[in-house]
């Protein structure tokens, strides 16, 4: 390693840039005890092996040791948090209880944690007594998920109550008859005659749509047919004759909310639903995020929920209390997001708390002018001086109303203190494939075309450097030393060893520099245009890129076409594409080798990051060469397919994206800790970076884009505390060289009771965190456990919530109205590109589908899960939106099934990066004409990827409802029209996760399924 010593990648206790002059003493404990230490970037400290759900349930009390969850056991896999005082020694992790079913890996895992060739996926086998029992409720998943052979058509008593043992779902095998499913079972099922009776209504096939009564379901089960479980606008403080739930009501919760009034919390959460008897769900328009139930003087200064949220916007008072509730506990951060309103605060002195290091924030409590207690340590700290002087009223003695203790969110720019050395410049270094294979693809114009277009905005000021560096089966650098004529190449041809020719002139002043930079942008993509160099040594050129930015830290862009083949980090072939659609469990999602992680956290200890874009035709390995953004906080672009001239969608995809990748924001050597207030604890992470230690993370550059999940713990009950409190801190350098903090604060309340639990359930955080989760079991343990793991949190939480929140039992699935669209959310996932199983999945899509679930602020992440389905032909100016003085038509959002889709309409799906618009057959002419621009539908070309501008109203509106939606994500979405022979269409209808394809189940039979699992 080279010198600098700017923070040890393997995150000991050197701690360098740590978060703040005071390092908590977390980060502080020698290496060798701390086994957060060597799994950088994996969430070691969670033992993310065990599956545990902690504690028992009392609704099952006789579940046999087969439980798969996705909750981790806090207890006997997390850290607690240590508290302030001399350094002791990390305990090492236990194992676990007896009352736990499953074995937790064994403490040596942890405990040898170190080096990184201890490879975060080098776990143990699955313990083997991990079976799947008929009598437990997760015996069926594994095979209940995949339906057995197509029901009879119009057989829909099939799905009814009726069948006590369903073939799908009770069989403990597949019978031998059972079909293999095909490599070409990625179409919904829409056999035939499934095209209108009724003109332009396409009918109810087999399982793409349900009845609103299942046949059968009242007879078989012997009762009079239940009235509706509740009315929609039946509040929940009505009485009820049909079941008694406990009201909710101040003197029904606990002590501490009873003090605080039911604000916010409206008992609409609590609303309960038979969600096989109410089919829409659905609300017309964005799912705002819960508000915590909290006193409007508190509710107004807290973070806003796209920057920080939480899984439960009622935290339990204890750790039993949410084992009870089996909904997982954790925070979704978007912690560099961009925002139109950020306060910035010059100040020498940052006020933050004595004891643990809080920043001075709204929720801490002023015992009188001179002293504020903390509202994470509860410590009582001064109030220094110069804060009793407020710089935005310029009045004195009214600390209370300083900028600091006013919003949630907060940005400090930092004095000396906070820097181990004078703020690094914006450094950024591309590295090319110039291949035979990347020539051939055209993305080389691209990329010199929109760094030429971009130099000017690329974030940065007088001190920016640039470099460049392409390789094929050699490594080409380039010397652009003012001065010189015309930039020089430099070929480095043993790979096996590289050095640097001339180390100080291939990292250059961009604005000293600006003309021979541009002169090479203009003349690298013909430099290699005849090549016939196949080889790819993409190893020694990331090994190059790490030399050259080692002294400075910075950004590295990678741009690679194919598998690699030459030197370190070389690549085969893993994919068998007859095995993509097996029933067997997905296989190669871990590293084939540990060489990219090991260079990322040498990166990493550098500050660097590694950005990789992979633009290919072919298996590139994303599970292998993604390790190198992964651990080193970078982020990975994917473009299959990708070619200039064949692929003119997924070019202007490359072409935007890298717009907004040049030119936005970027943080550099940045670390992000979160704290909590104590009896809290954090215990795993999810996103891109190294854990550095228990709560802080290190990341060589921060962008807008990125974001992160956490989960957390009860490590000690919070009996006397009527709120709690995370912050999140985000130390960086910006790109004009400031060392800056940006602190986001949330305050949540207690509660004590179950019901204030689930009527503080945020369901779309929790889906995200259950996401993440998912992934990183499908890695360490198979596709199947994490499918199933997720199938059970859904029936987990609406099983306690039966028997624990319900006082009398109805027949249905019930759920309360907060939790509505966890079913469906859960099937979206199951159905998304990174879990499904039996269809025809190339392992990079899927690996790519990971790392974004991963990797993506929860906004972005739901439309991954949930796309949105709109019909646009009949688009009005009723109820539209003015924005920036455009009028933004707002259609309400559609049922994901075939059965909304009539042949005369026009509908646009929004799945996150890509737009589908499917045009039917018998499509309304004026859309035709007046949007699409053609005269009938035959006209509609096969590839058509841009709306004509045309002067029409309907085309207008068409665009701007279009382009609104893009403008609220970062990257771009490619919009795809789709006609009933388009090749496109087939991904169209997979998205349609309300009905049943070949290999997944239908929303209906998916709530059938969990309902018997809720009622056994
Ligand atoms: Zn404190």
């Amino acid at each position: 390693m080279s010198s600098g010593g700017f923070g040890s990648q393997n995150g000991t206790g050197g701690g360098t840039y740590a978060n703040g002059p005071f390092q908590s003493p977390i980060a502080l404990h020698p290496t060798s005890q701390d086994y957060v230490v060597g799994q950088p970037g994996c969430p070691t400290i969670a033992q993310s092996k065990a599956p545990l759900i902690s504690g028992t349930n009392p609704s099952r009390p006789h579940q046999p040791a087969t439980e798969v969850s996705l909750y981790q056991n806090p207890s006997g896999s997390s850290l607690p948090i240590m508290p302030p005082g001399p350094l002791q020694p990390m305990p090492p992790s236990q194992p676990a209880p007896n009352n736990h079913r499953m074995p937790l890996s064994p403490p040596s895992q942890s405990a040898s944690a170190l080096p990184v060739s201890n490879s975060y996926y080098q776990h143990p086998p699955q313990p083997t007594s991990w079976q799947y029992g008929g009598q437990s409720h997760i015996g069926a998943p594994s095979k209940g998920i995949q339906p057995g052979p197509v029901p009879n058509p119009g057989a829909s008593q099939v799905y009814s109550m009726a069948t006590a043992t369903p073939p799908s779902f009770h069989n403990a095998s597949p019978s031998p008859g059972h079909a293999p499913i095909t490599a070409s079972a990625n179409h919904v099922t829409m056999p035939a005659g499934a095209y209108p009776s009724q003109p332009g209504q396409m009918s109810k096939s087999d399982g793409t749509a349900y009845p609103p009564l299942p046949p059968g379901y009242q007879s078989m089960l012997g009762v009079p047919k239940p009235s509706p479980v509740h009315l929609p606008t039946q509040p929940y403080s009505s009485p009820s004759q049909q079941y008694q739930q406990p009201p909710v009501g101040p003197a029904q919760l606990s002590p501490s909310l009873a003090a605080l009034s039911l604000q916010s919390q409206t008992p609409e959460a609590l609303r309960v639903i038979n969600l096989l008897q109410e089919r829409n769900l659905l609300p017309p328009g964005p799912i705002p995020p819960p508000t915590p139930c909290l006193p409007q003087d508190l509710q107004k200064f807290n973070s806003n929920p796209e920057v920080f949220r939480c899984t439960l916007t009622s935290i339990p008072q204890t750790q039993s209390l949410l084992n009870k509730a089996r909904l997982p506990l954790g925070l979704l951060l978007h912690p560099f997001k961009d925002l139109s309103q950020l306060p910035v605060v010059t100040s020498s002195t940052i006020v933050r708390c004595r004891s643990c290091r809080t920043y001075i924030n709204p929720f801490v409590s002023f015992l009188d002018q001179r002293r504020w207690k903390c509202n994470l340590c509860y410590r009582v700290n001064d109030v220094p001086e110069e804060f009793m002087y407020n710089p935005v009223s310029r009045s004195y003695g009214e600390p209370h109303k300083r900028p600091e203790v006013q919003n949630a969110t907060i940005e400090f720019i930092a004095p000396s203190e906070y820097m181990l050395r004078p703020p690094q410049p914006a450094v950024y270094l591309f590295v090319l494939d110039v291949s035979h294979n990347a020539v051939e693809t055209g993305y080389i114009d691209v990329v010199c075309q929109s760094l030429l277009e971009n130099l000017n905005s690329l974030p940065g000021d007088t001190r920016t450097k640039i470099g460049f560096i392409t390789f094929d089966s050699m490594i080409h650098f380039y010397n652009l030393q003012e001065g010189l004529s015309q930039p020089q190449m430099l070929i480095v041809s043993d790979i096996e060893d590289i050095f640097l020719p001339t180390p100080d002139s291939l990292l250059v002043n961009l604005n000293e520099c600006k003309e021979l930079v541009q002169d090479l942008l203009k003349s690298l993509p013909q430099m290699f245009a005849k090549t016939m160099e196949t080889q790819s040594a993409l190893g020694p050129a990331l090994q190059a890129a790490f030399k050259l930015m080692s002294p400075t830290g910075g950004r590295v862009s990678v741009f690679q076409t194919q598998l690699p083949t030459l030197g370190m980090g070389s690549l085969q072939s893993r994919e068998d594409p007859n095995q993509r659609s097996s029933a067997k469990d997905v296989q190669h999602l871990s590293p084939a080798t540990d060489f990219y992680k090991k260079l990322a956290l040498d990166c990493s200890g550098q500050q660097v990051a590694v950005d990789l874009f992979v633009l290919s035709a072919q298996y590139c390995d994303l599970a292998t060469l993604g390790c190198i953004s992964r651990y080193s906080a970078g982020s990975v672009y994917f473009y299959p397919s990708y070619h200039n001239e064949h692929n003119p969608a997924q070019t202007e995809r490359f072409q935007k994206d890298l717009k907004r990748y040049l030119t936005r924001k970027i943080g550099f050597e940045a670390v992000m800790r979160i704290r909590c207030t104590k009896g809290l604890s954090i215990h795993t992470f999810h996103g891109n970076f190294f854990v550095r230690s228990t709560d802080l993370l290190s990341l060589p550059n921060i962008n807008p884009d990125a974001g992160f999940a956490v989960q957390m713990s009860i490590e000690e009950n919070l009996l006397d505390m009527q709120v709690v409190s995370f912050q999140a801190a985000l130390l960086y350098t910006s790109s004009k060289g400031e060392r800056r903090i940006r602190v986001h604060t949330l305050c949540l309340p207690v509660v004590n009771s179950i019901s204030d639990i689930f009527a503080g359930a945020d369901v779309q955080a929790i889906t995200g965190l259950l996401a993440s989760m998912a992934v990183d079991r499908s890695v360490t343990a198979s596709m199947t456990d994490a499918r199933d793991a997720m199938t059970n949190a859904v029936i987990d939480s609406l099983t306690s919530y039966r028997n624990s929140v319900l006082a009398v039992q109805q027949p249905g699935l019930l759920a309360p109205a907060c939790l509505r669209l966890f079913p469906l959310y859960i099937l979206g996932l199951l159905k998304q590109k990174a879990f499904r199983t039996g269809t025809s999945t190339r392992l990079d899509d899927r690996v790519f589908a990971m790392c974004q679930l991963k990797c993506q602020p929860l906004t972005h992440l739901m439309h991954l899960v949930h796309p949105s389905l709109y019909r646009l032909d009949t688009l009005t100016d009723e109820g539209a939106r003015n924005v920036n003085d455009h009028i933004i038509p707002q259609p309400g959002v559609l049922q994901l099934s075939v059965e909304k889709l009539v042949r005369e309409g026009a509908f646009l799906m929004d799945s996150g990066s890509e737009f589908y618009l499917w045009v039917g057959r018998n499509c309304n002419p004026t859309f035709l004409r007046q949007v699409l621009g053609v005269q009938n539908y035959a006209d509609v070309p096969l590839n058509m990827n841009q709306l004509p501008e045309l002067d029409t109203v309907e085309s207008t509106r068409t665009r701007a409802f279009i382009g609104w939606l893009r403008e609220q994500r970062p990257l771009y979405s490619v919009l795809h029209i789709i006609r009933e022979e388009s090749p496109l269409k087939s991904i169209f209808m997979q998205n349609m996760i309300e009905d049943r394809t070949e290999s997944a189940l239908s929303y209906y039979e998916f709530l059938l399924h969990v309902q018997q699992q809720v009622s056994k």
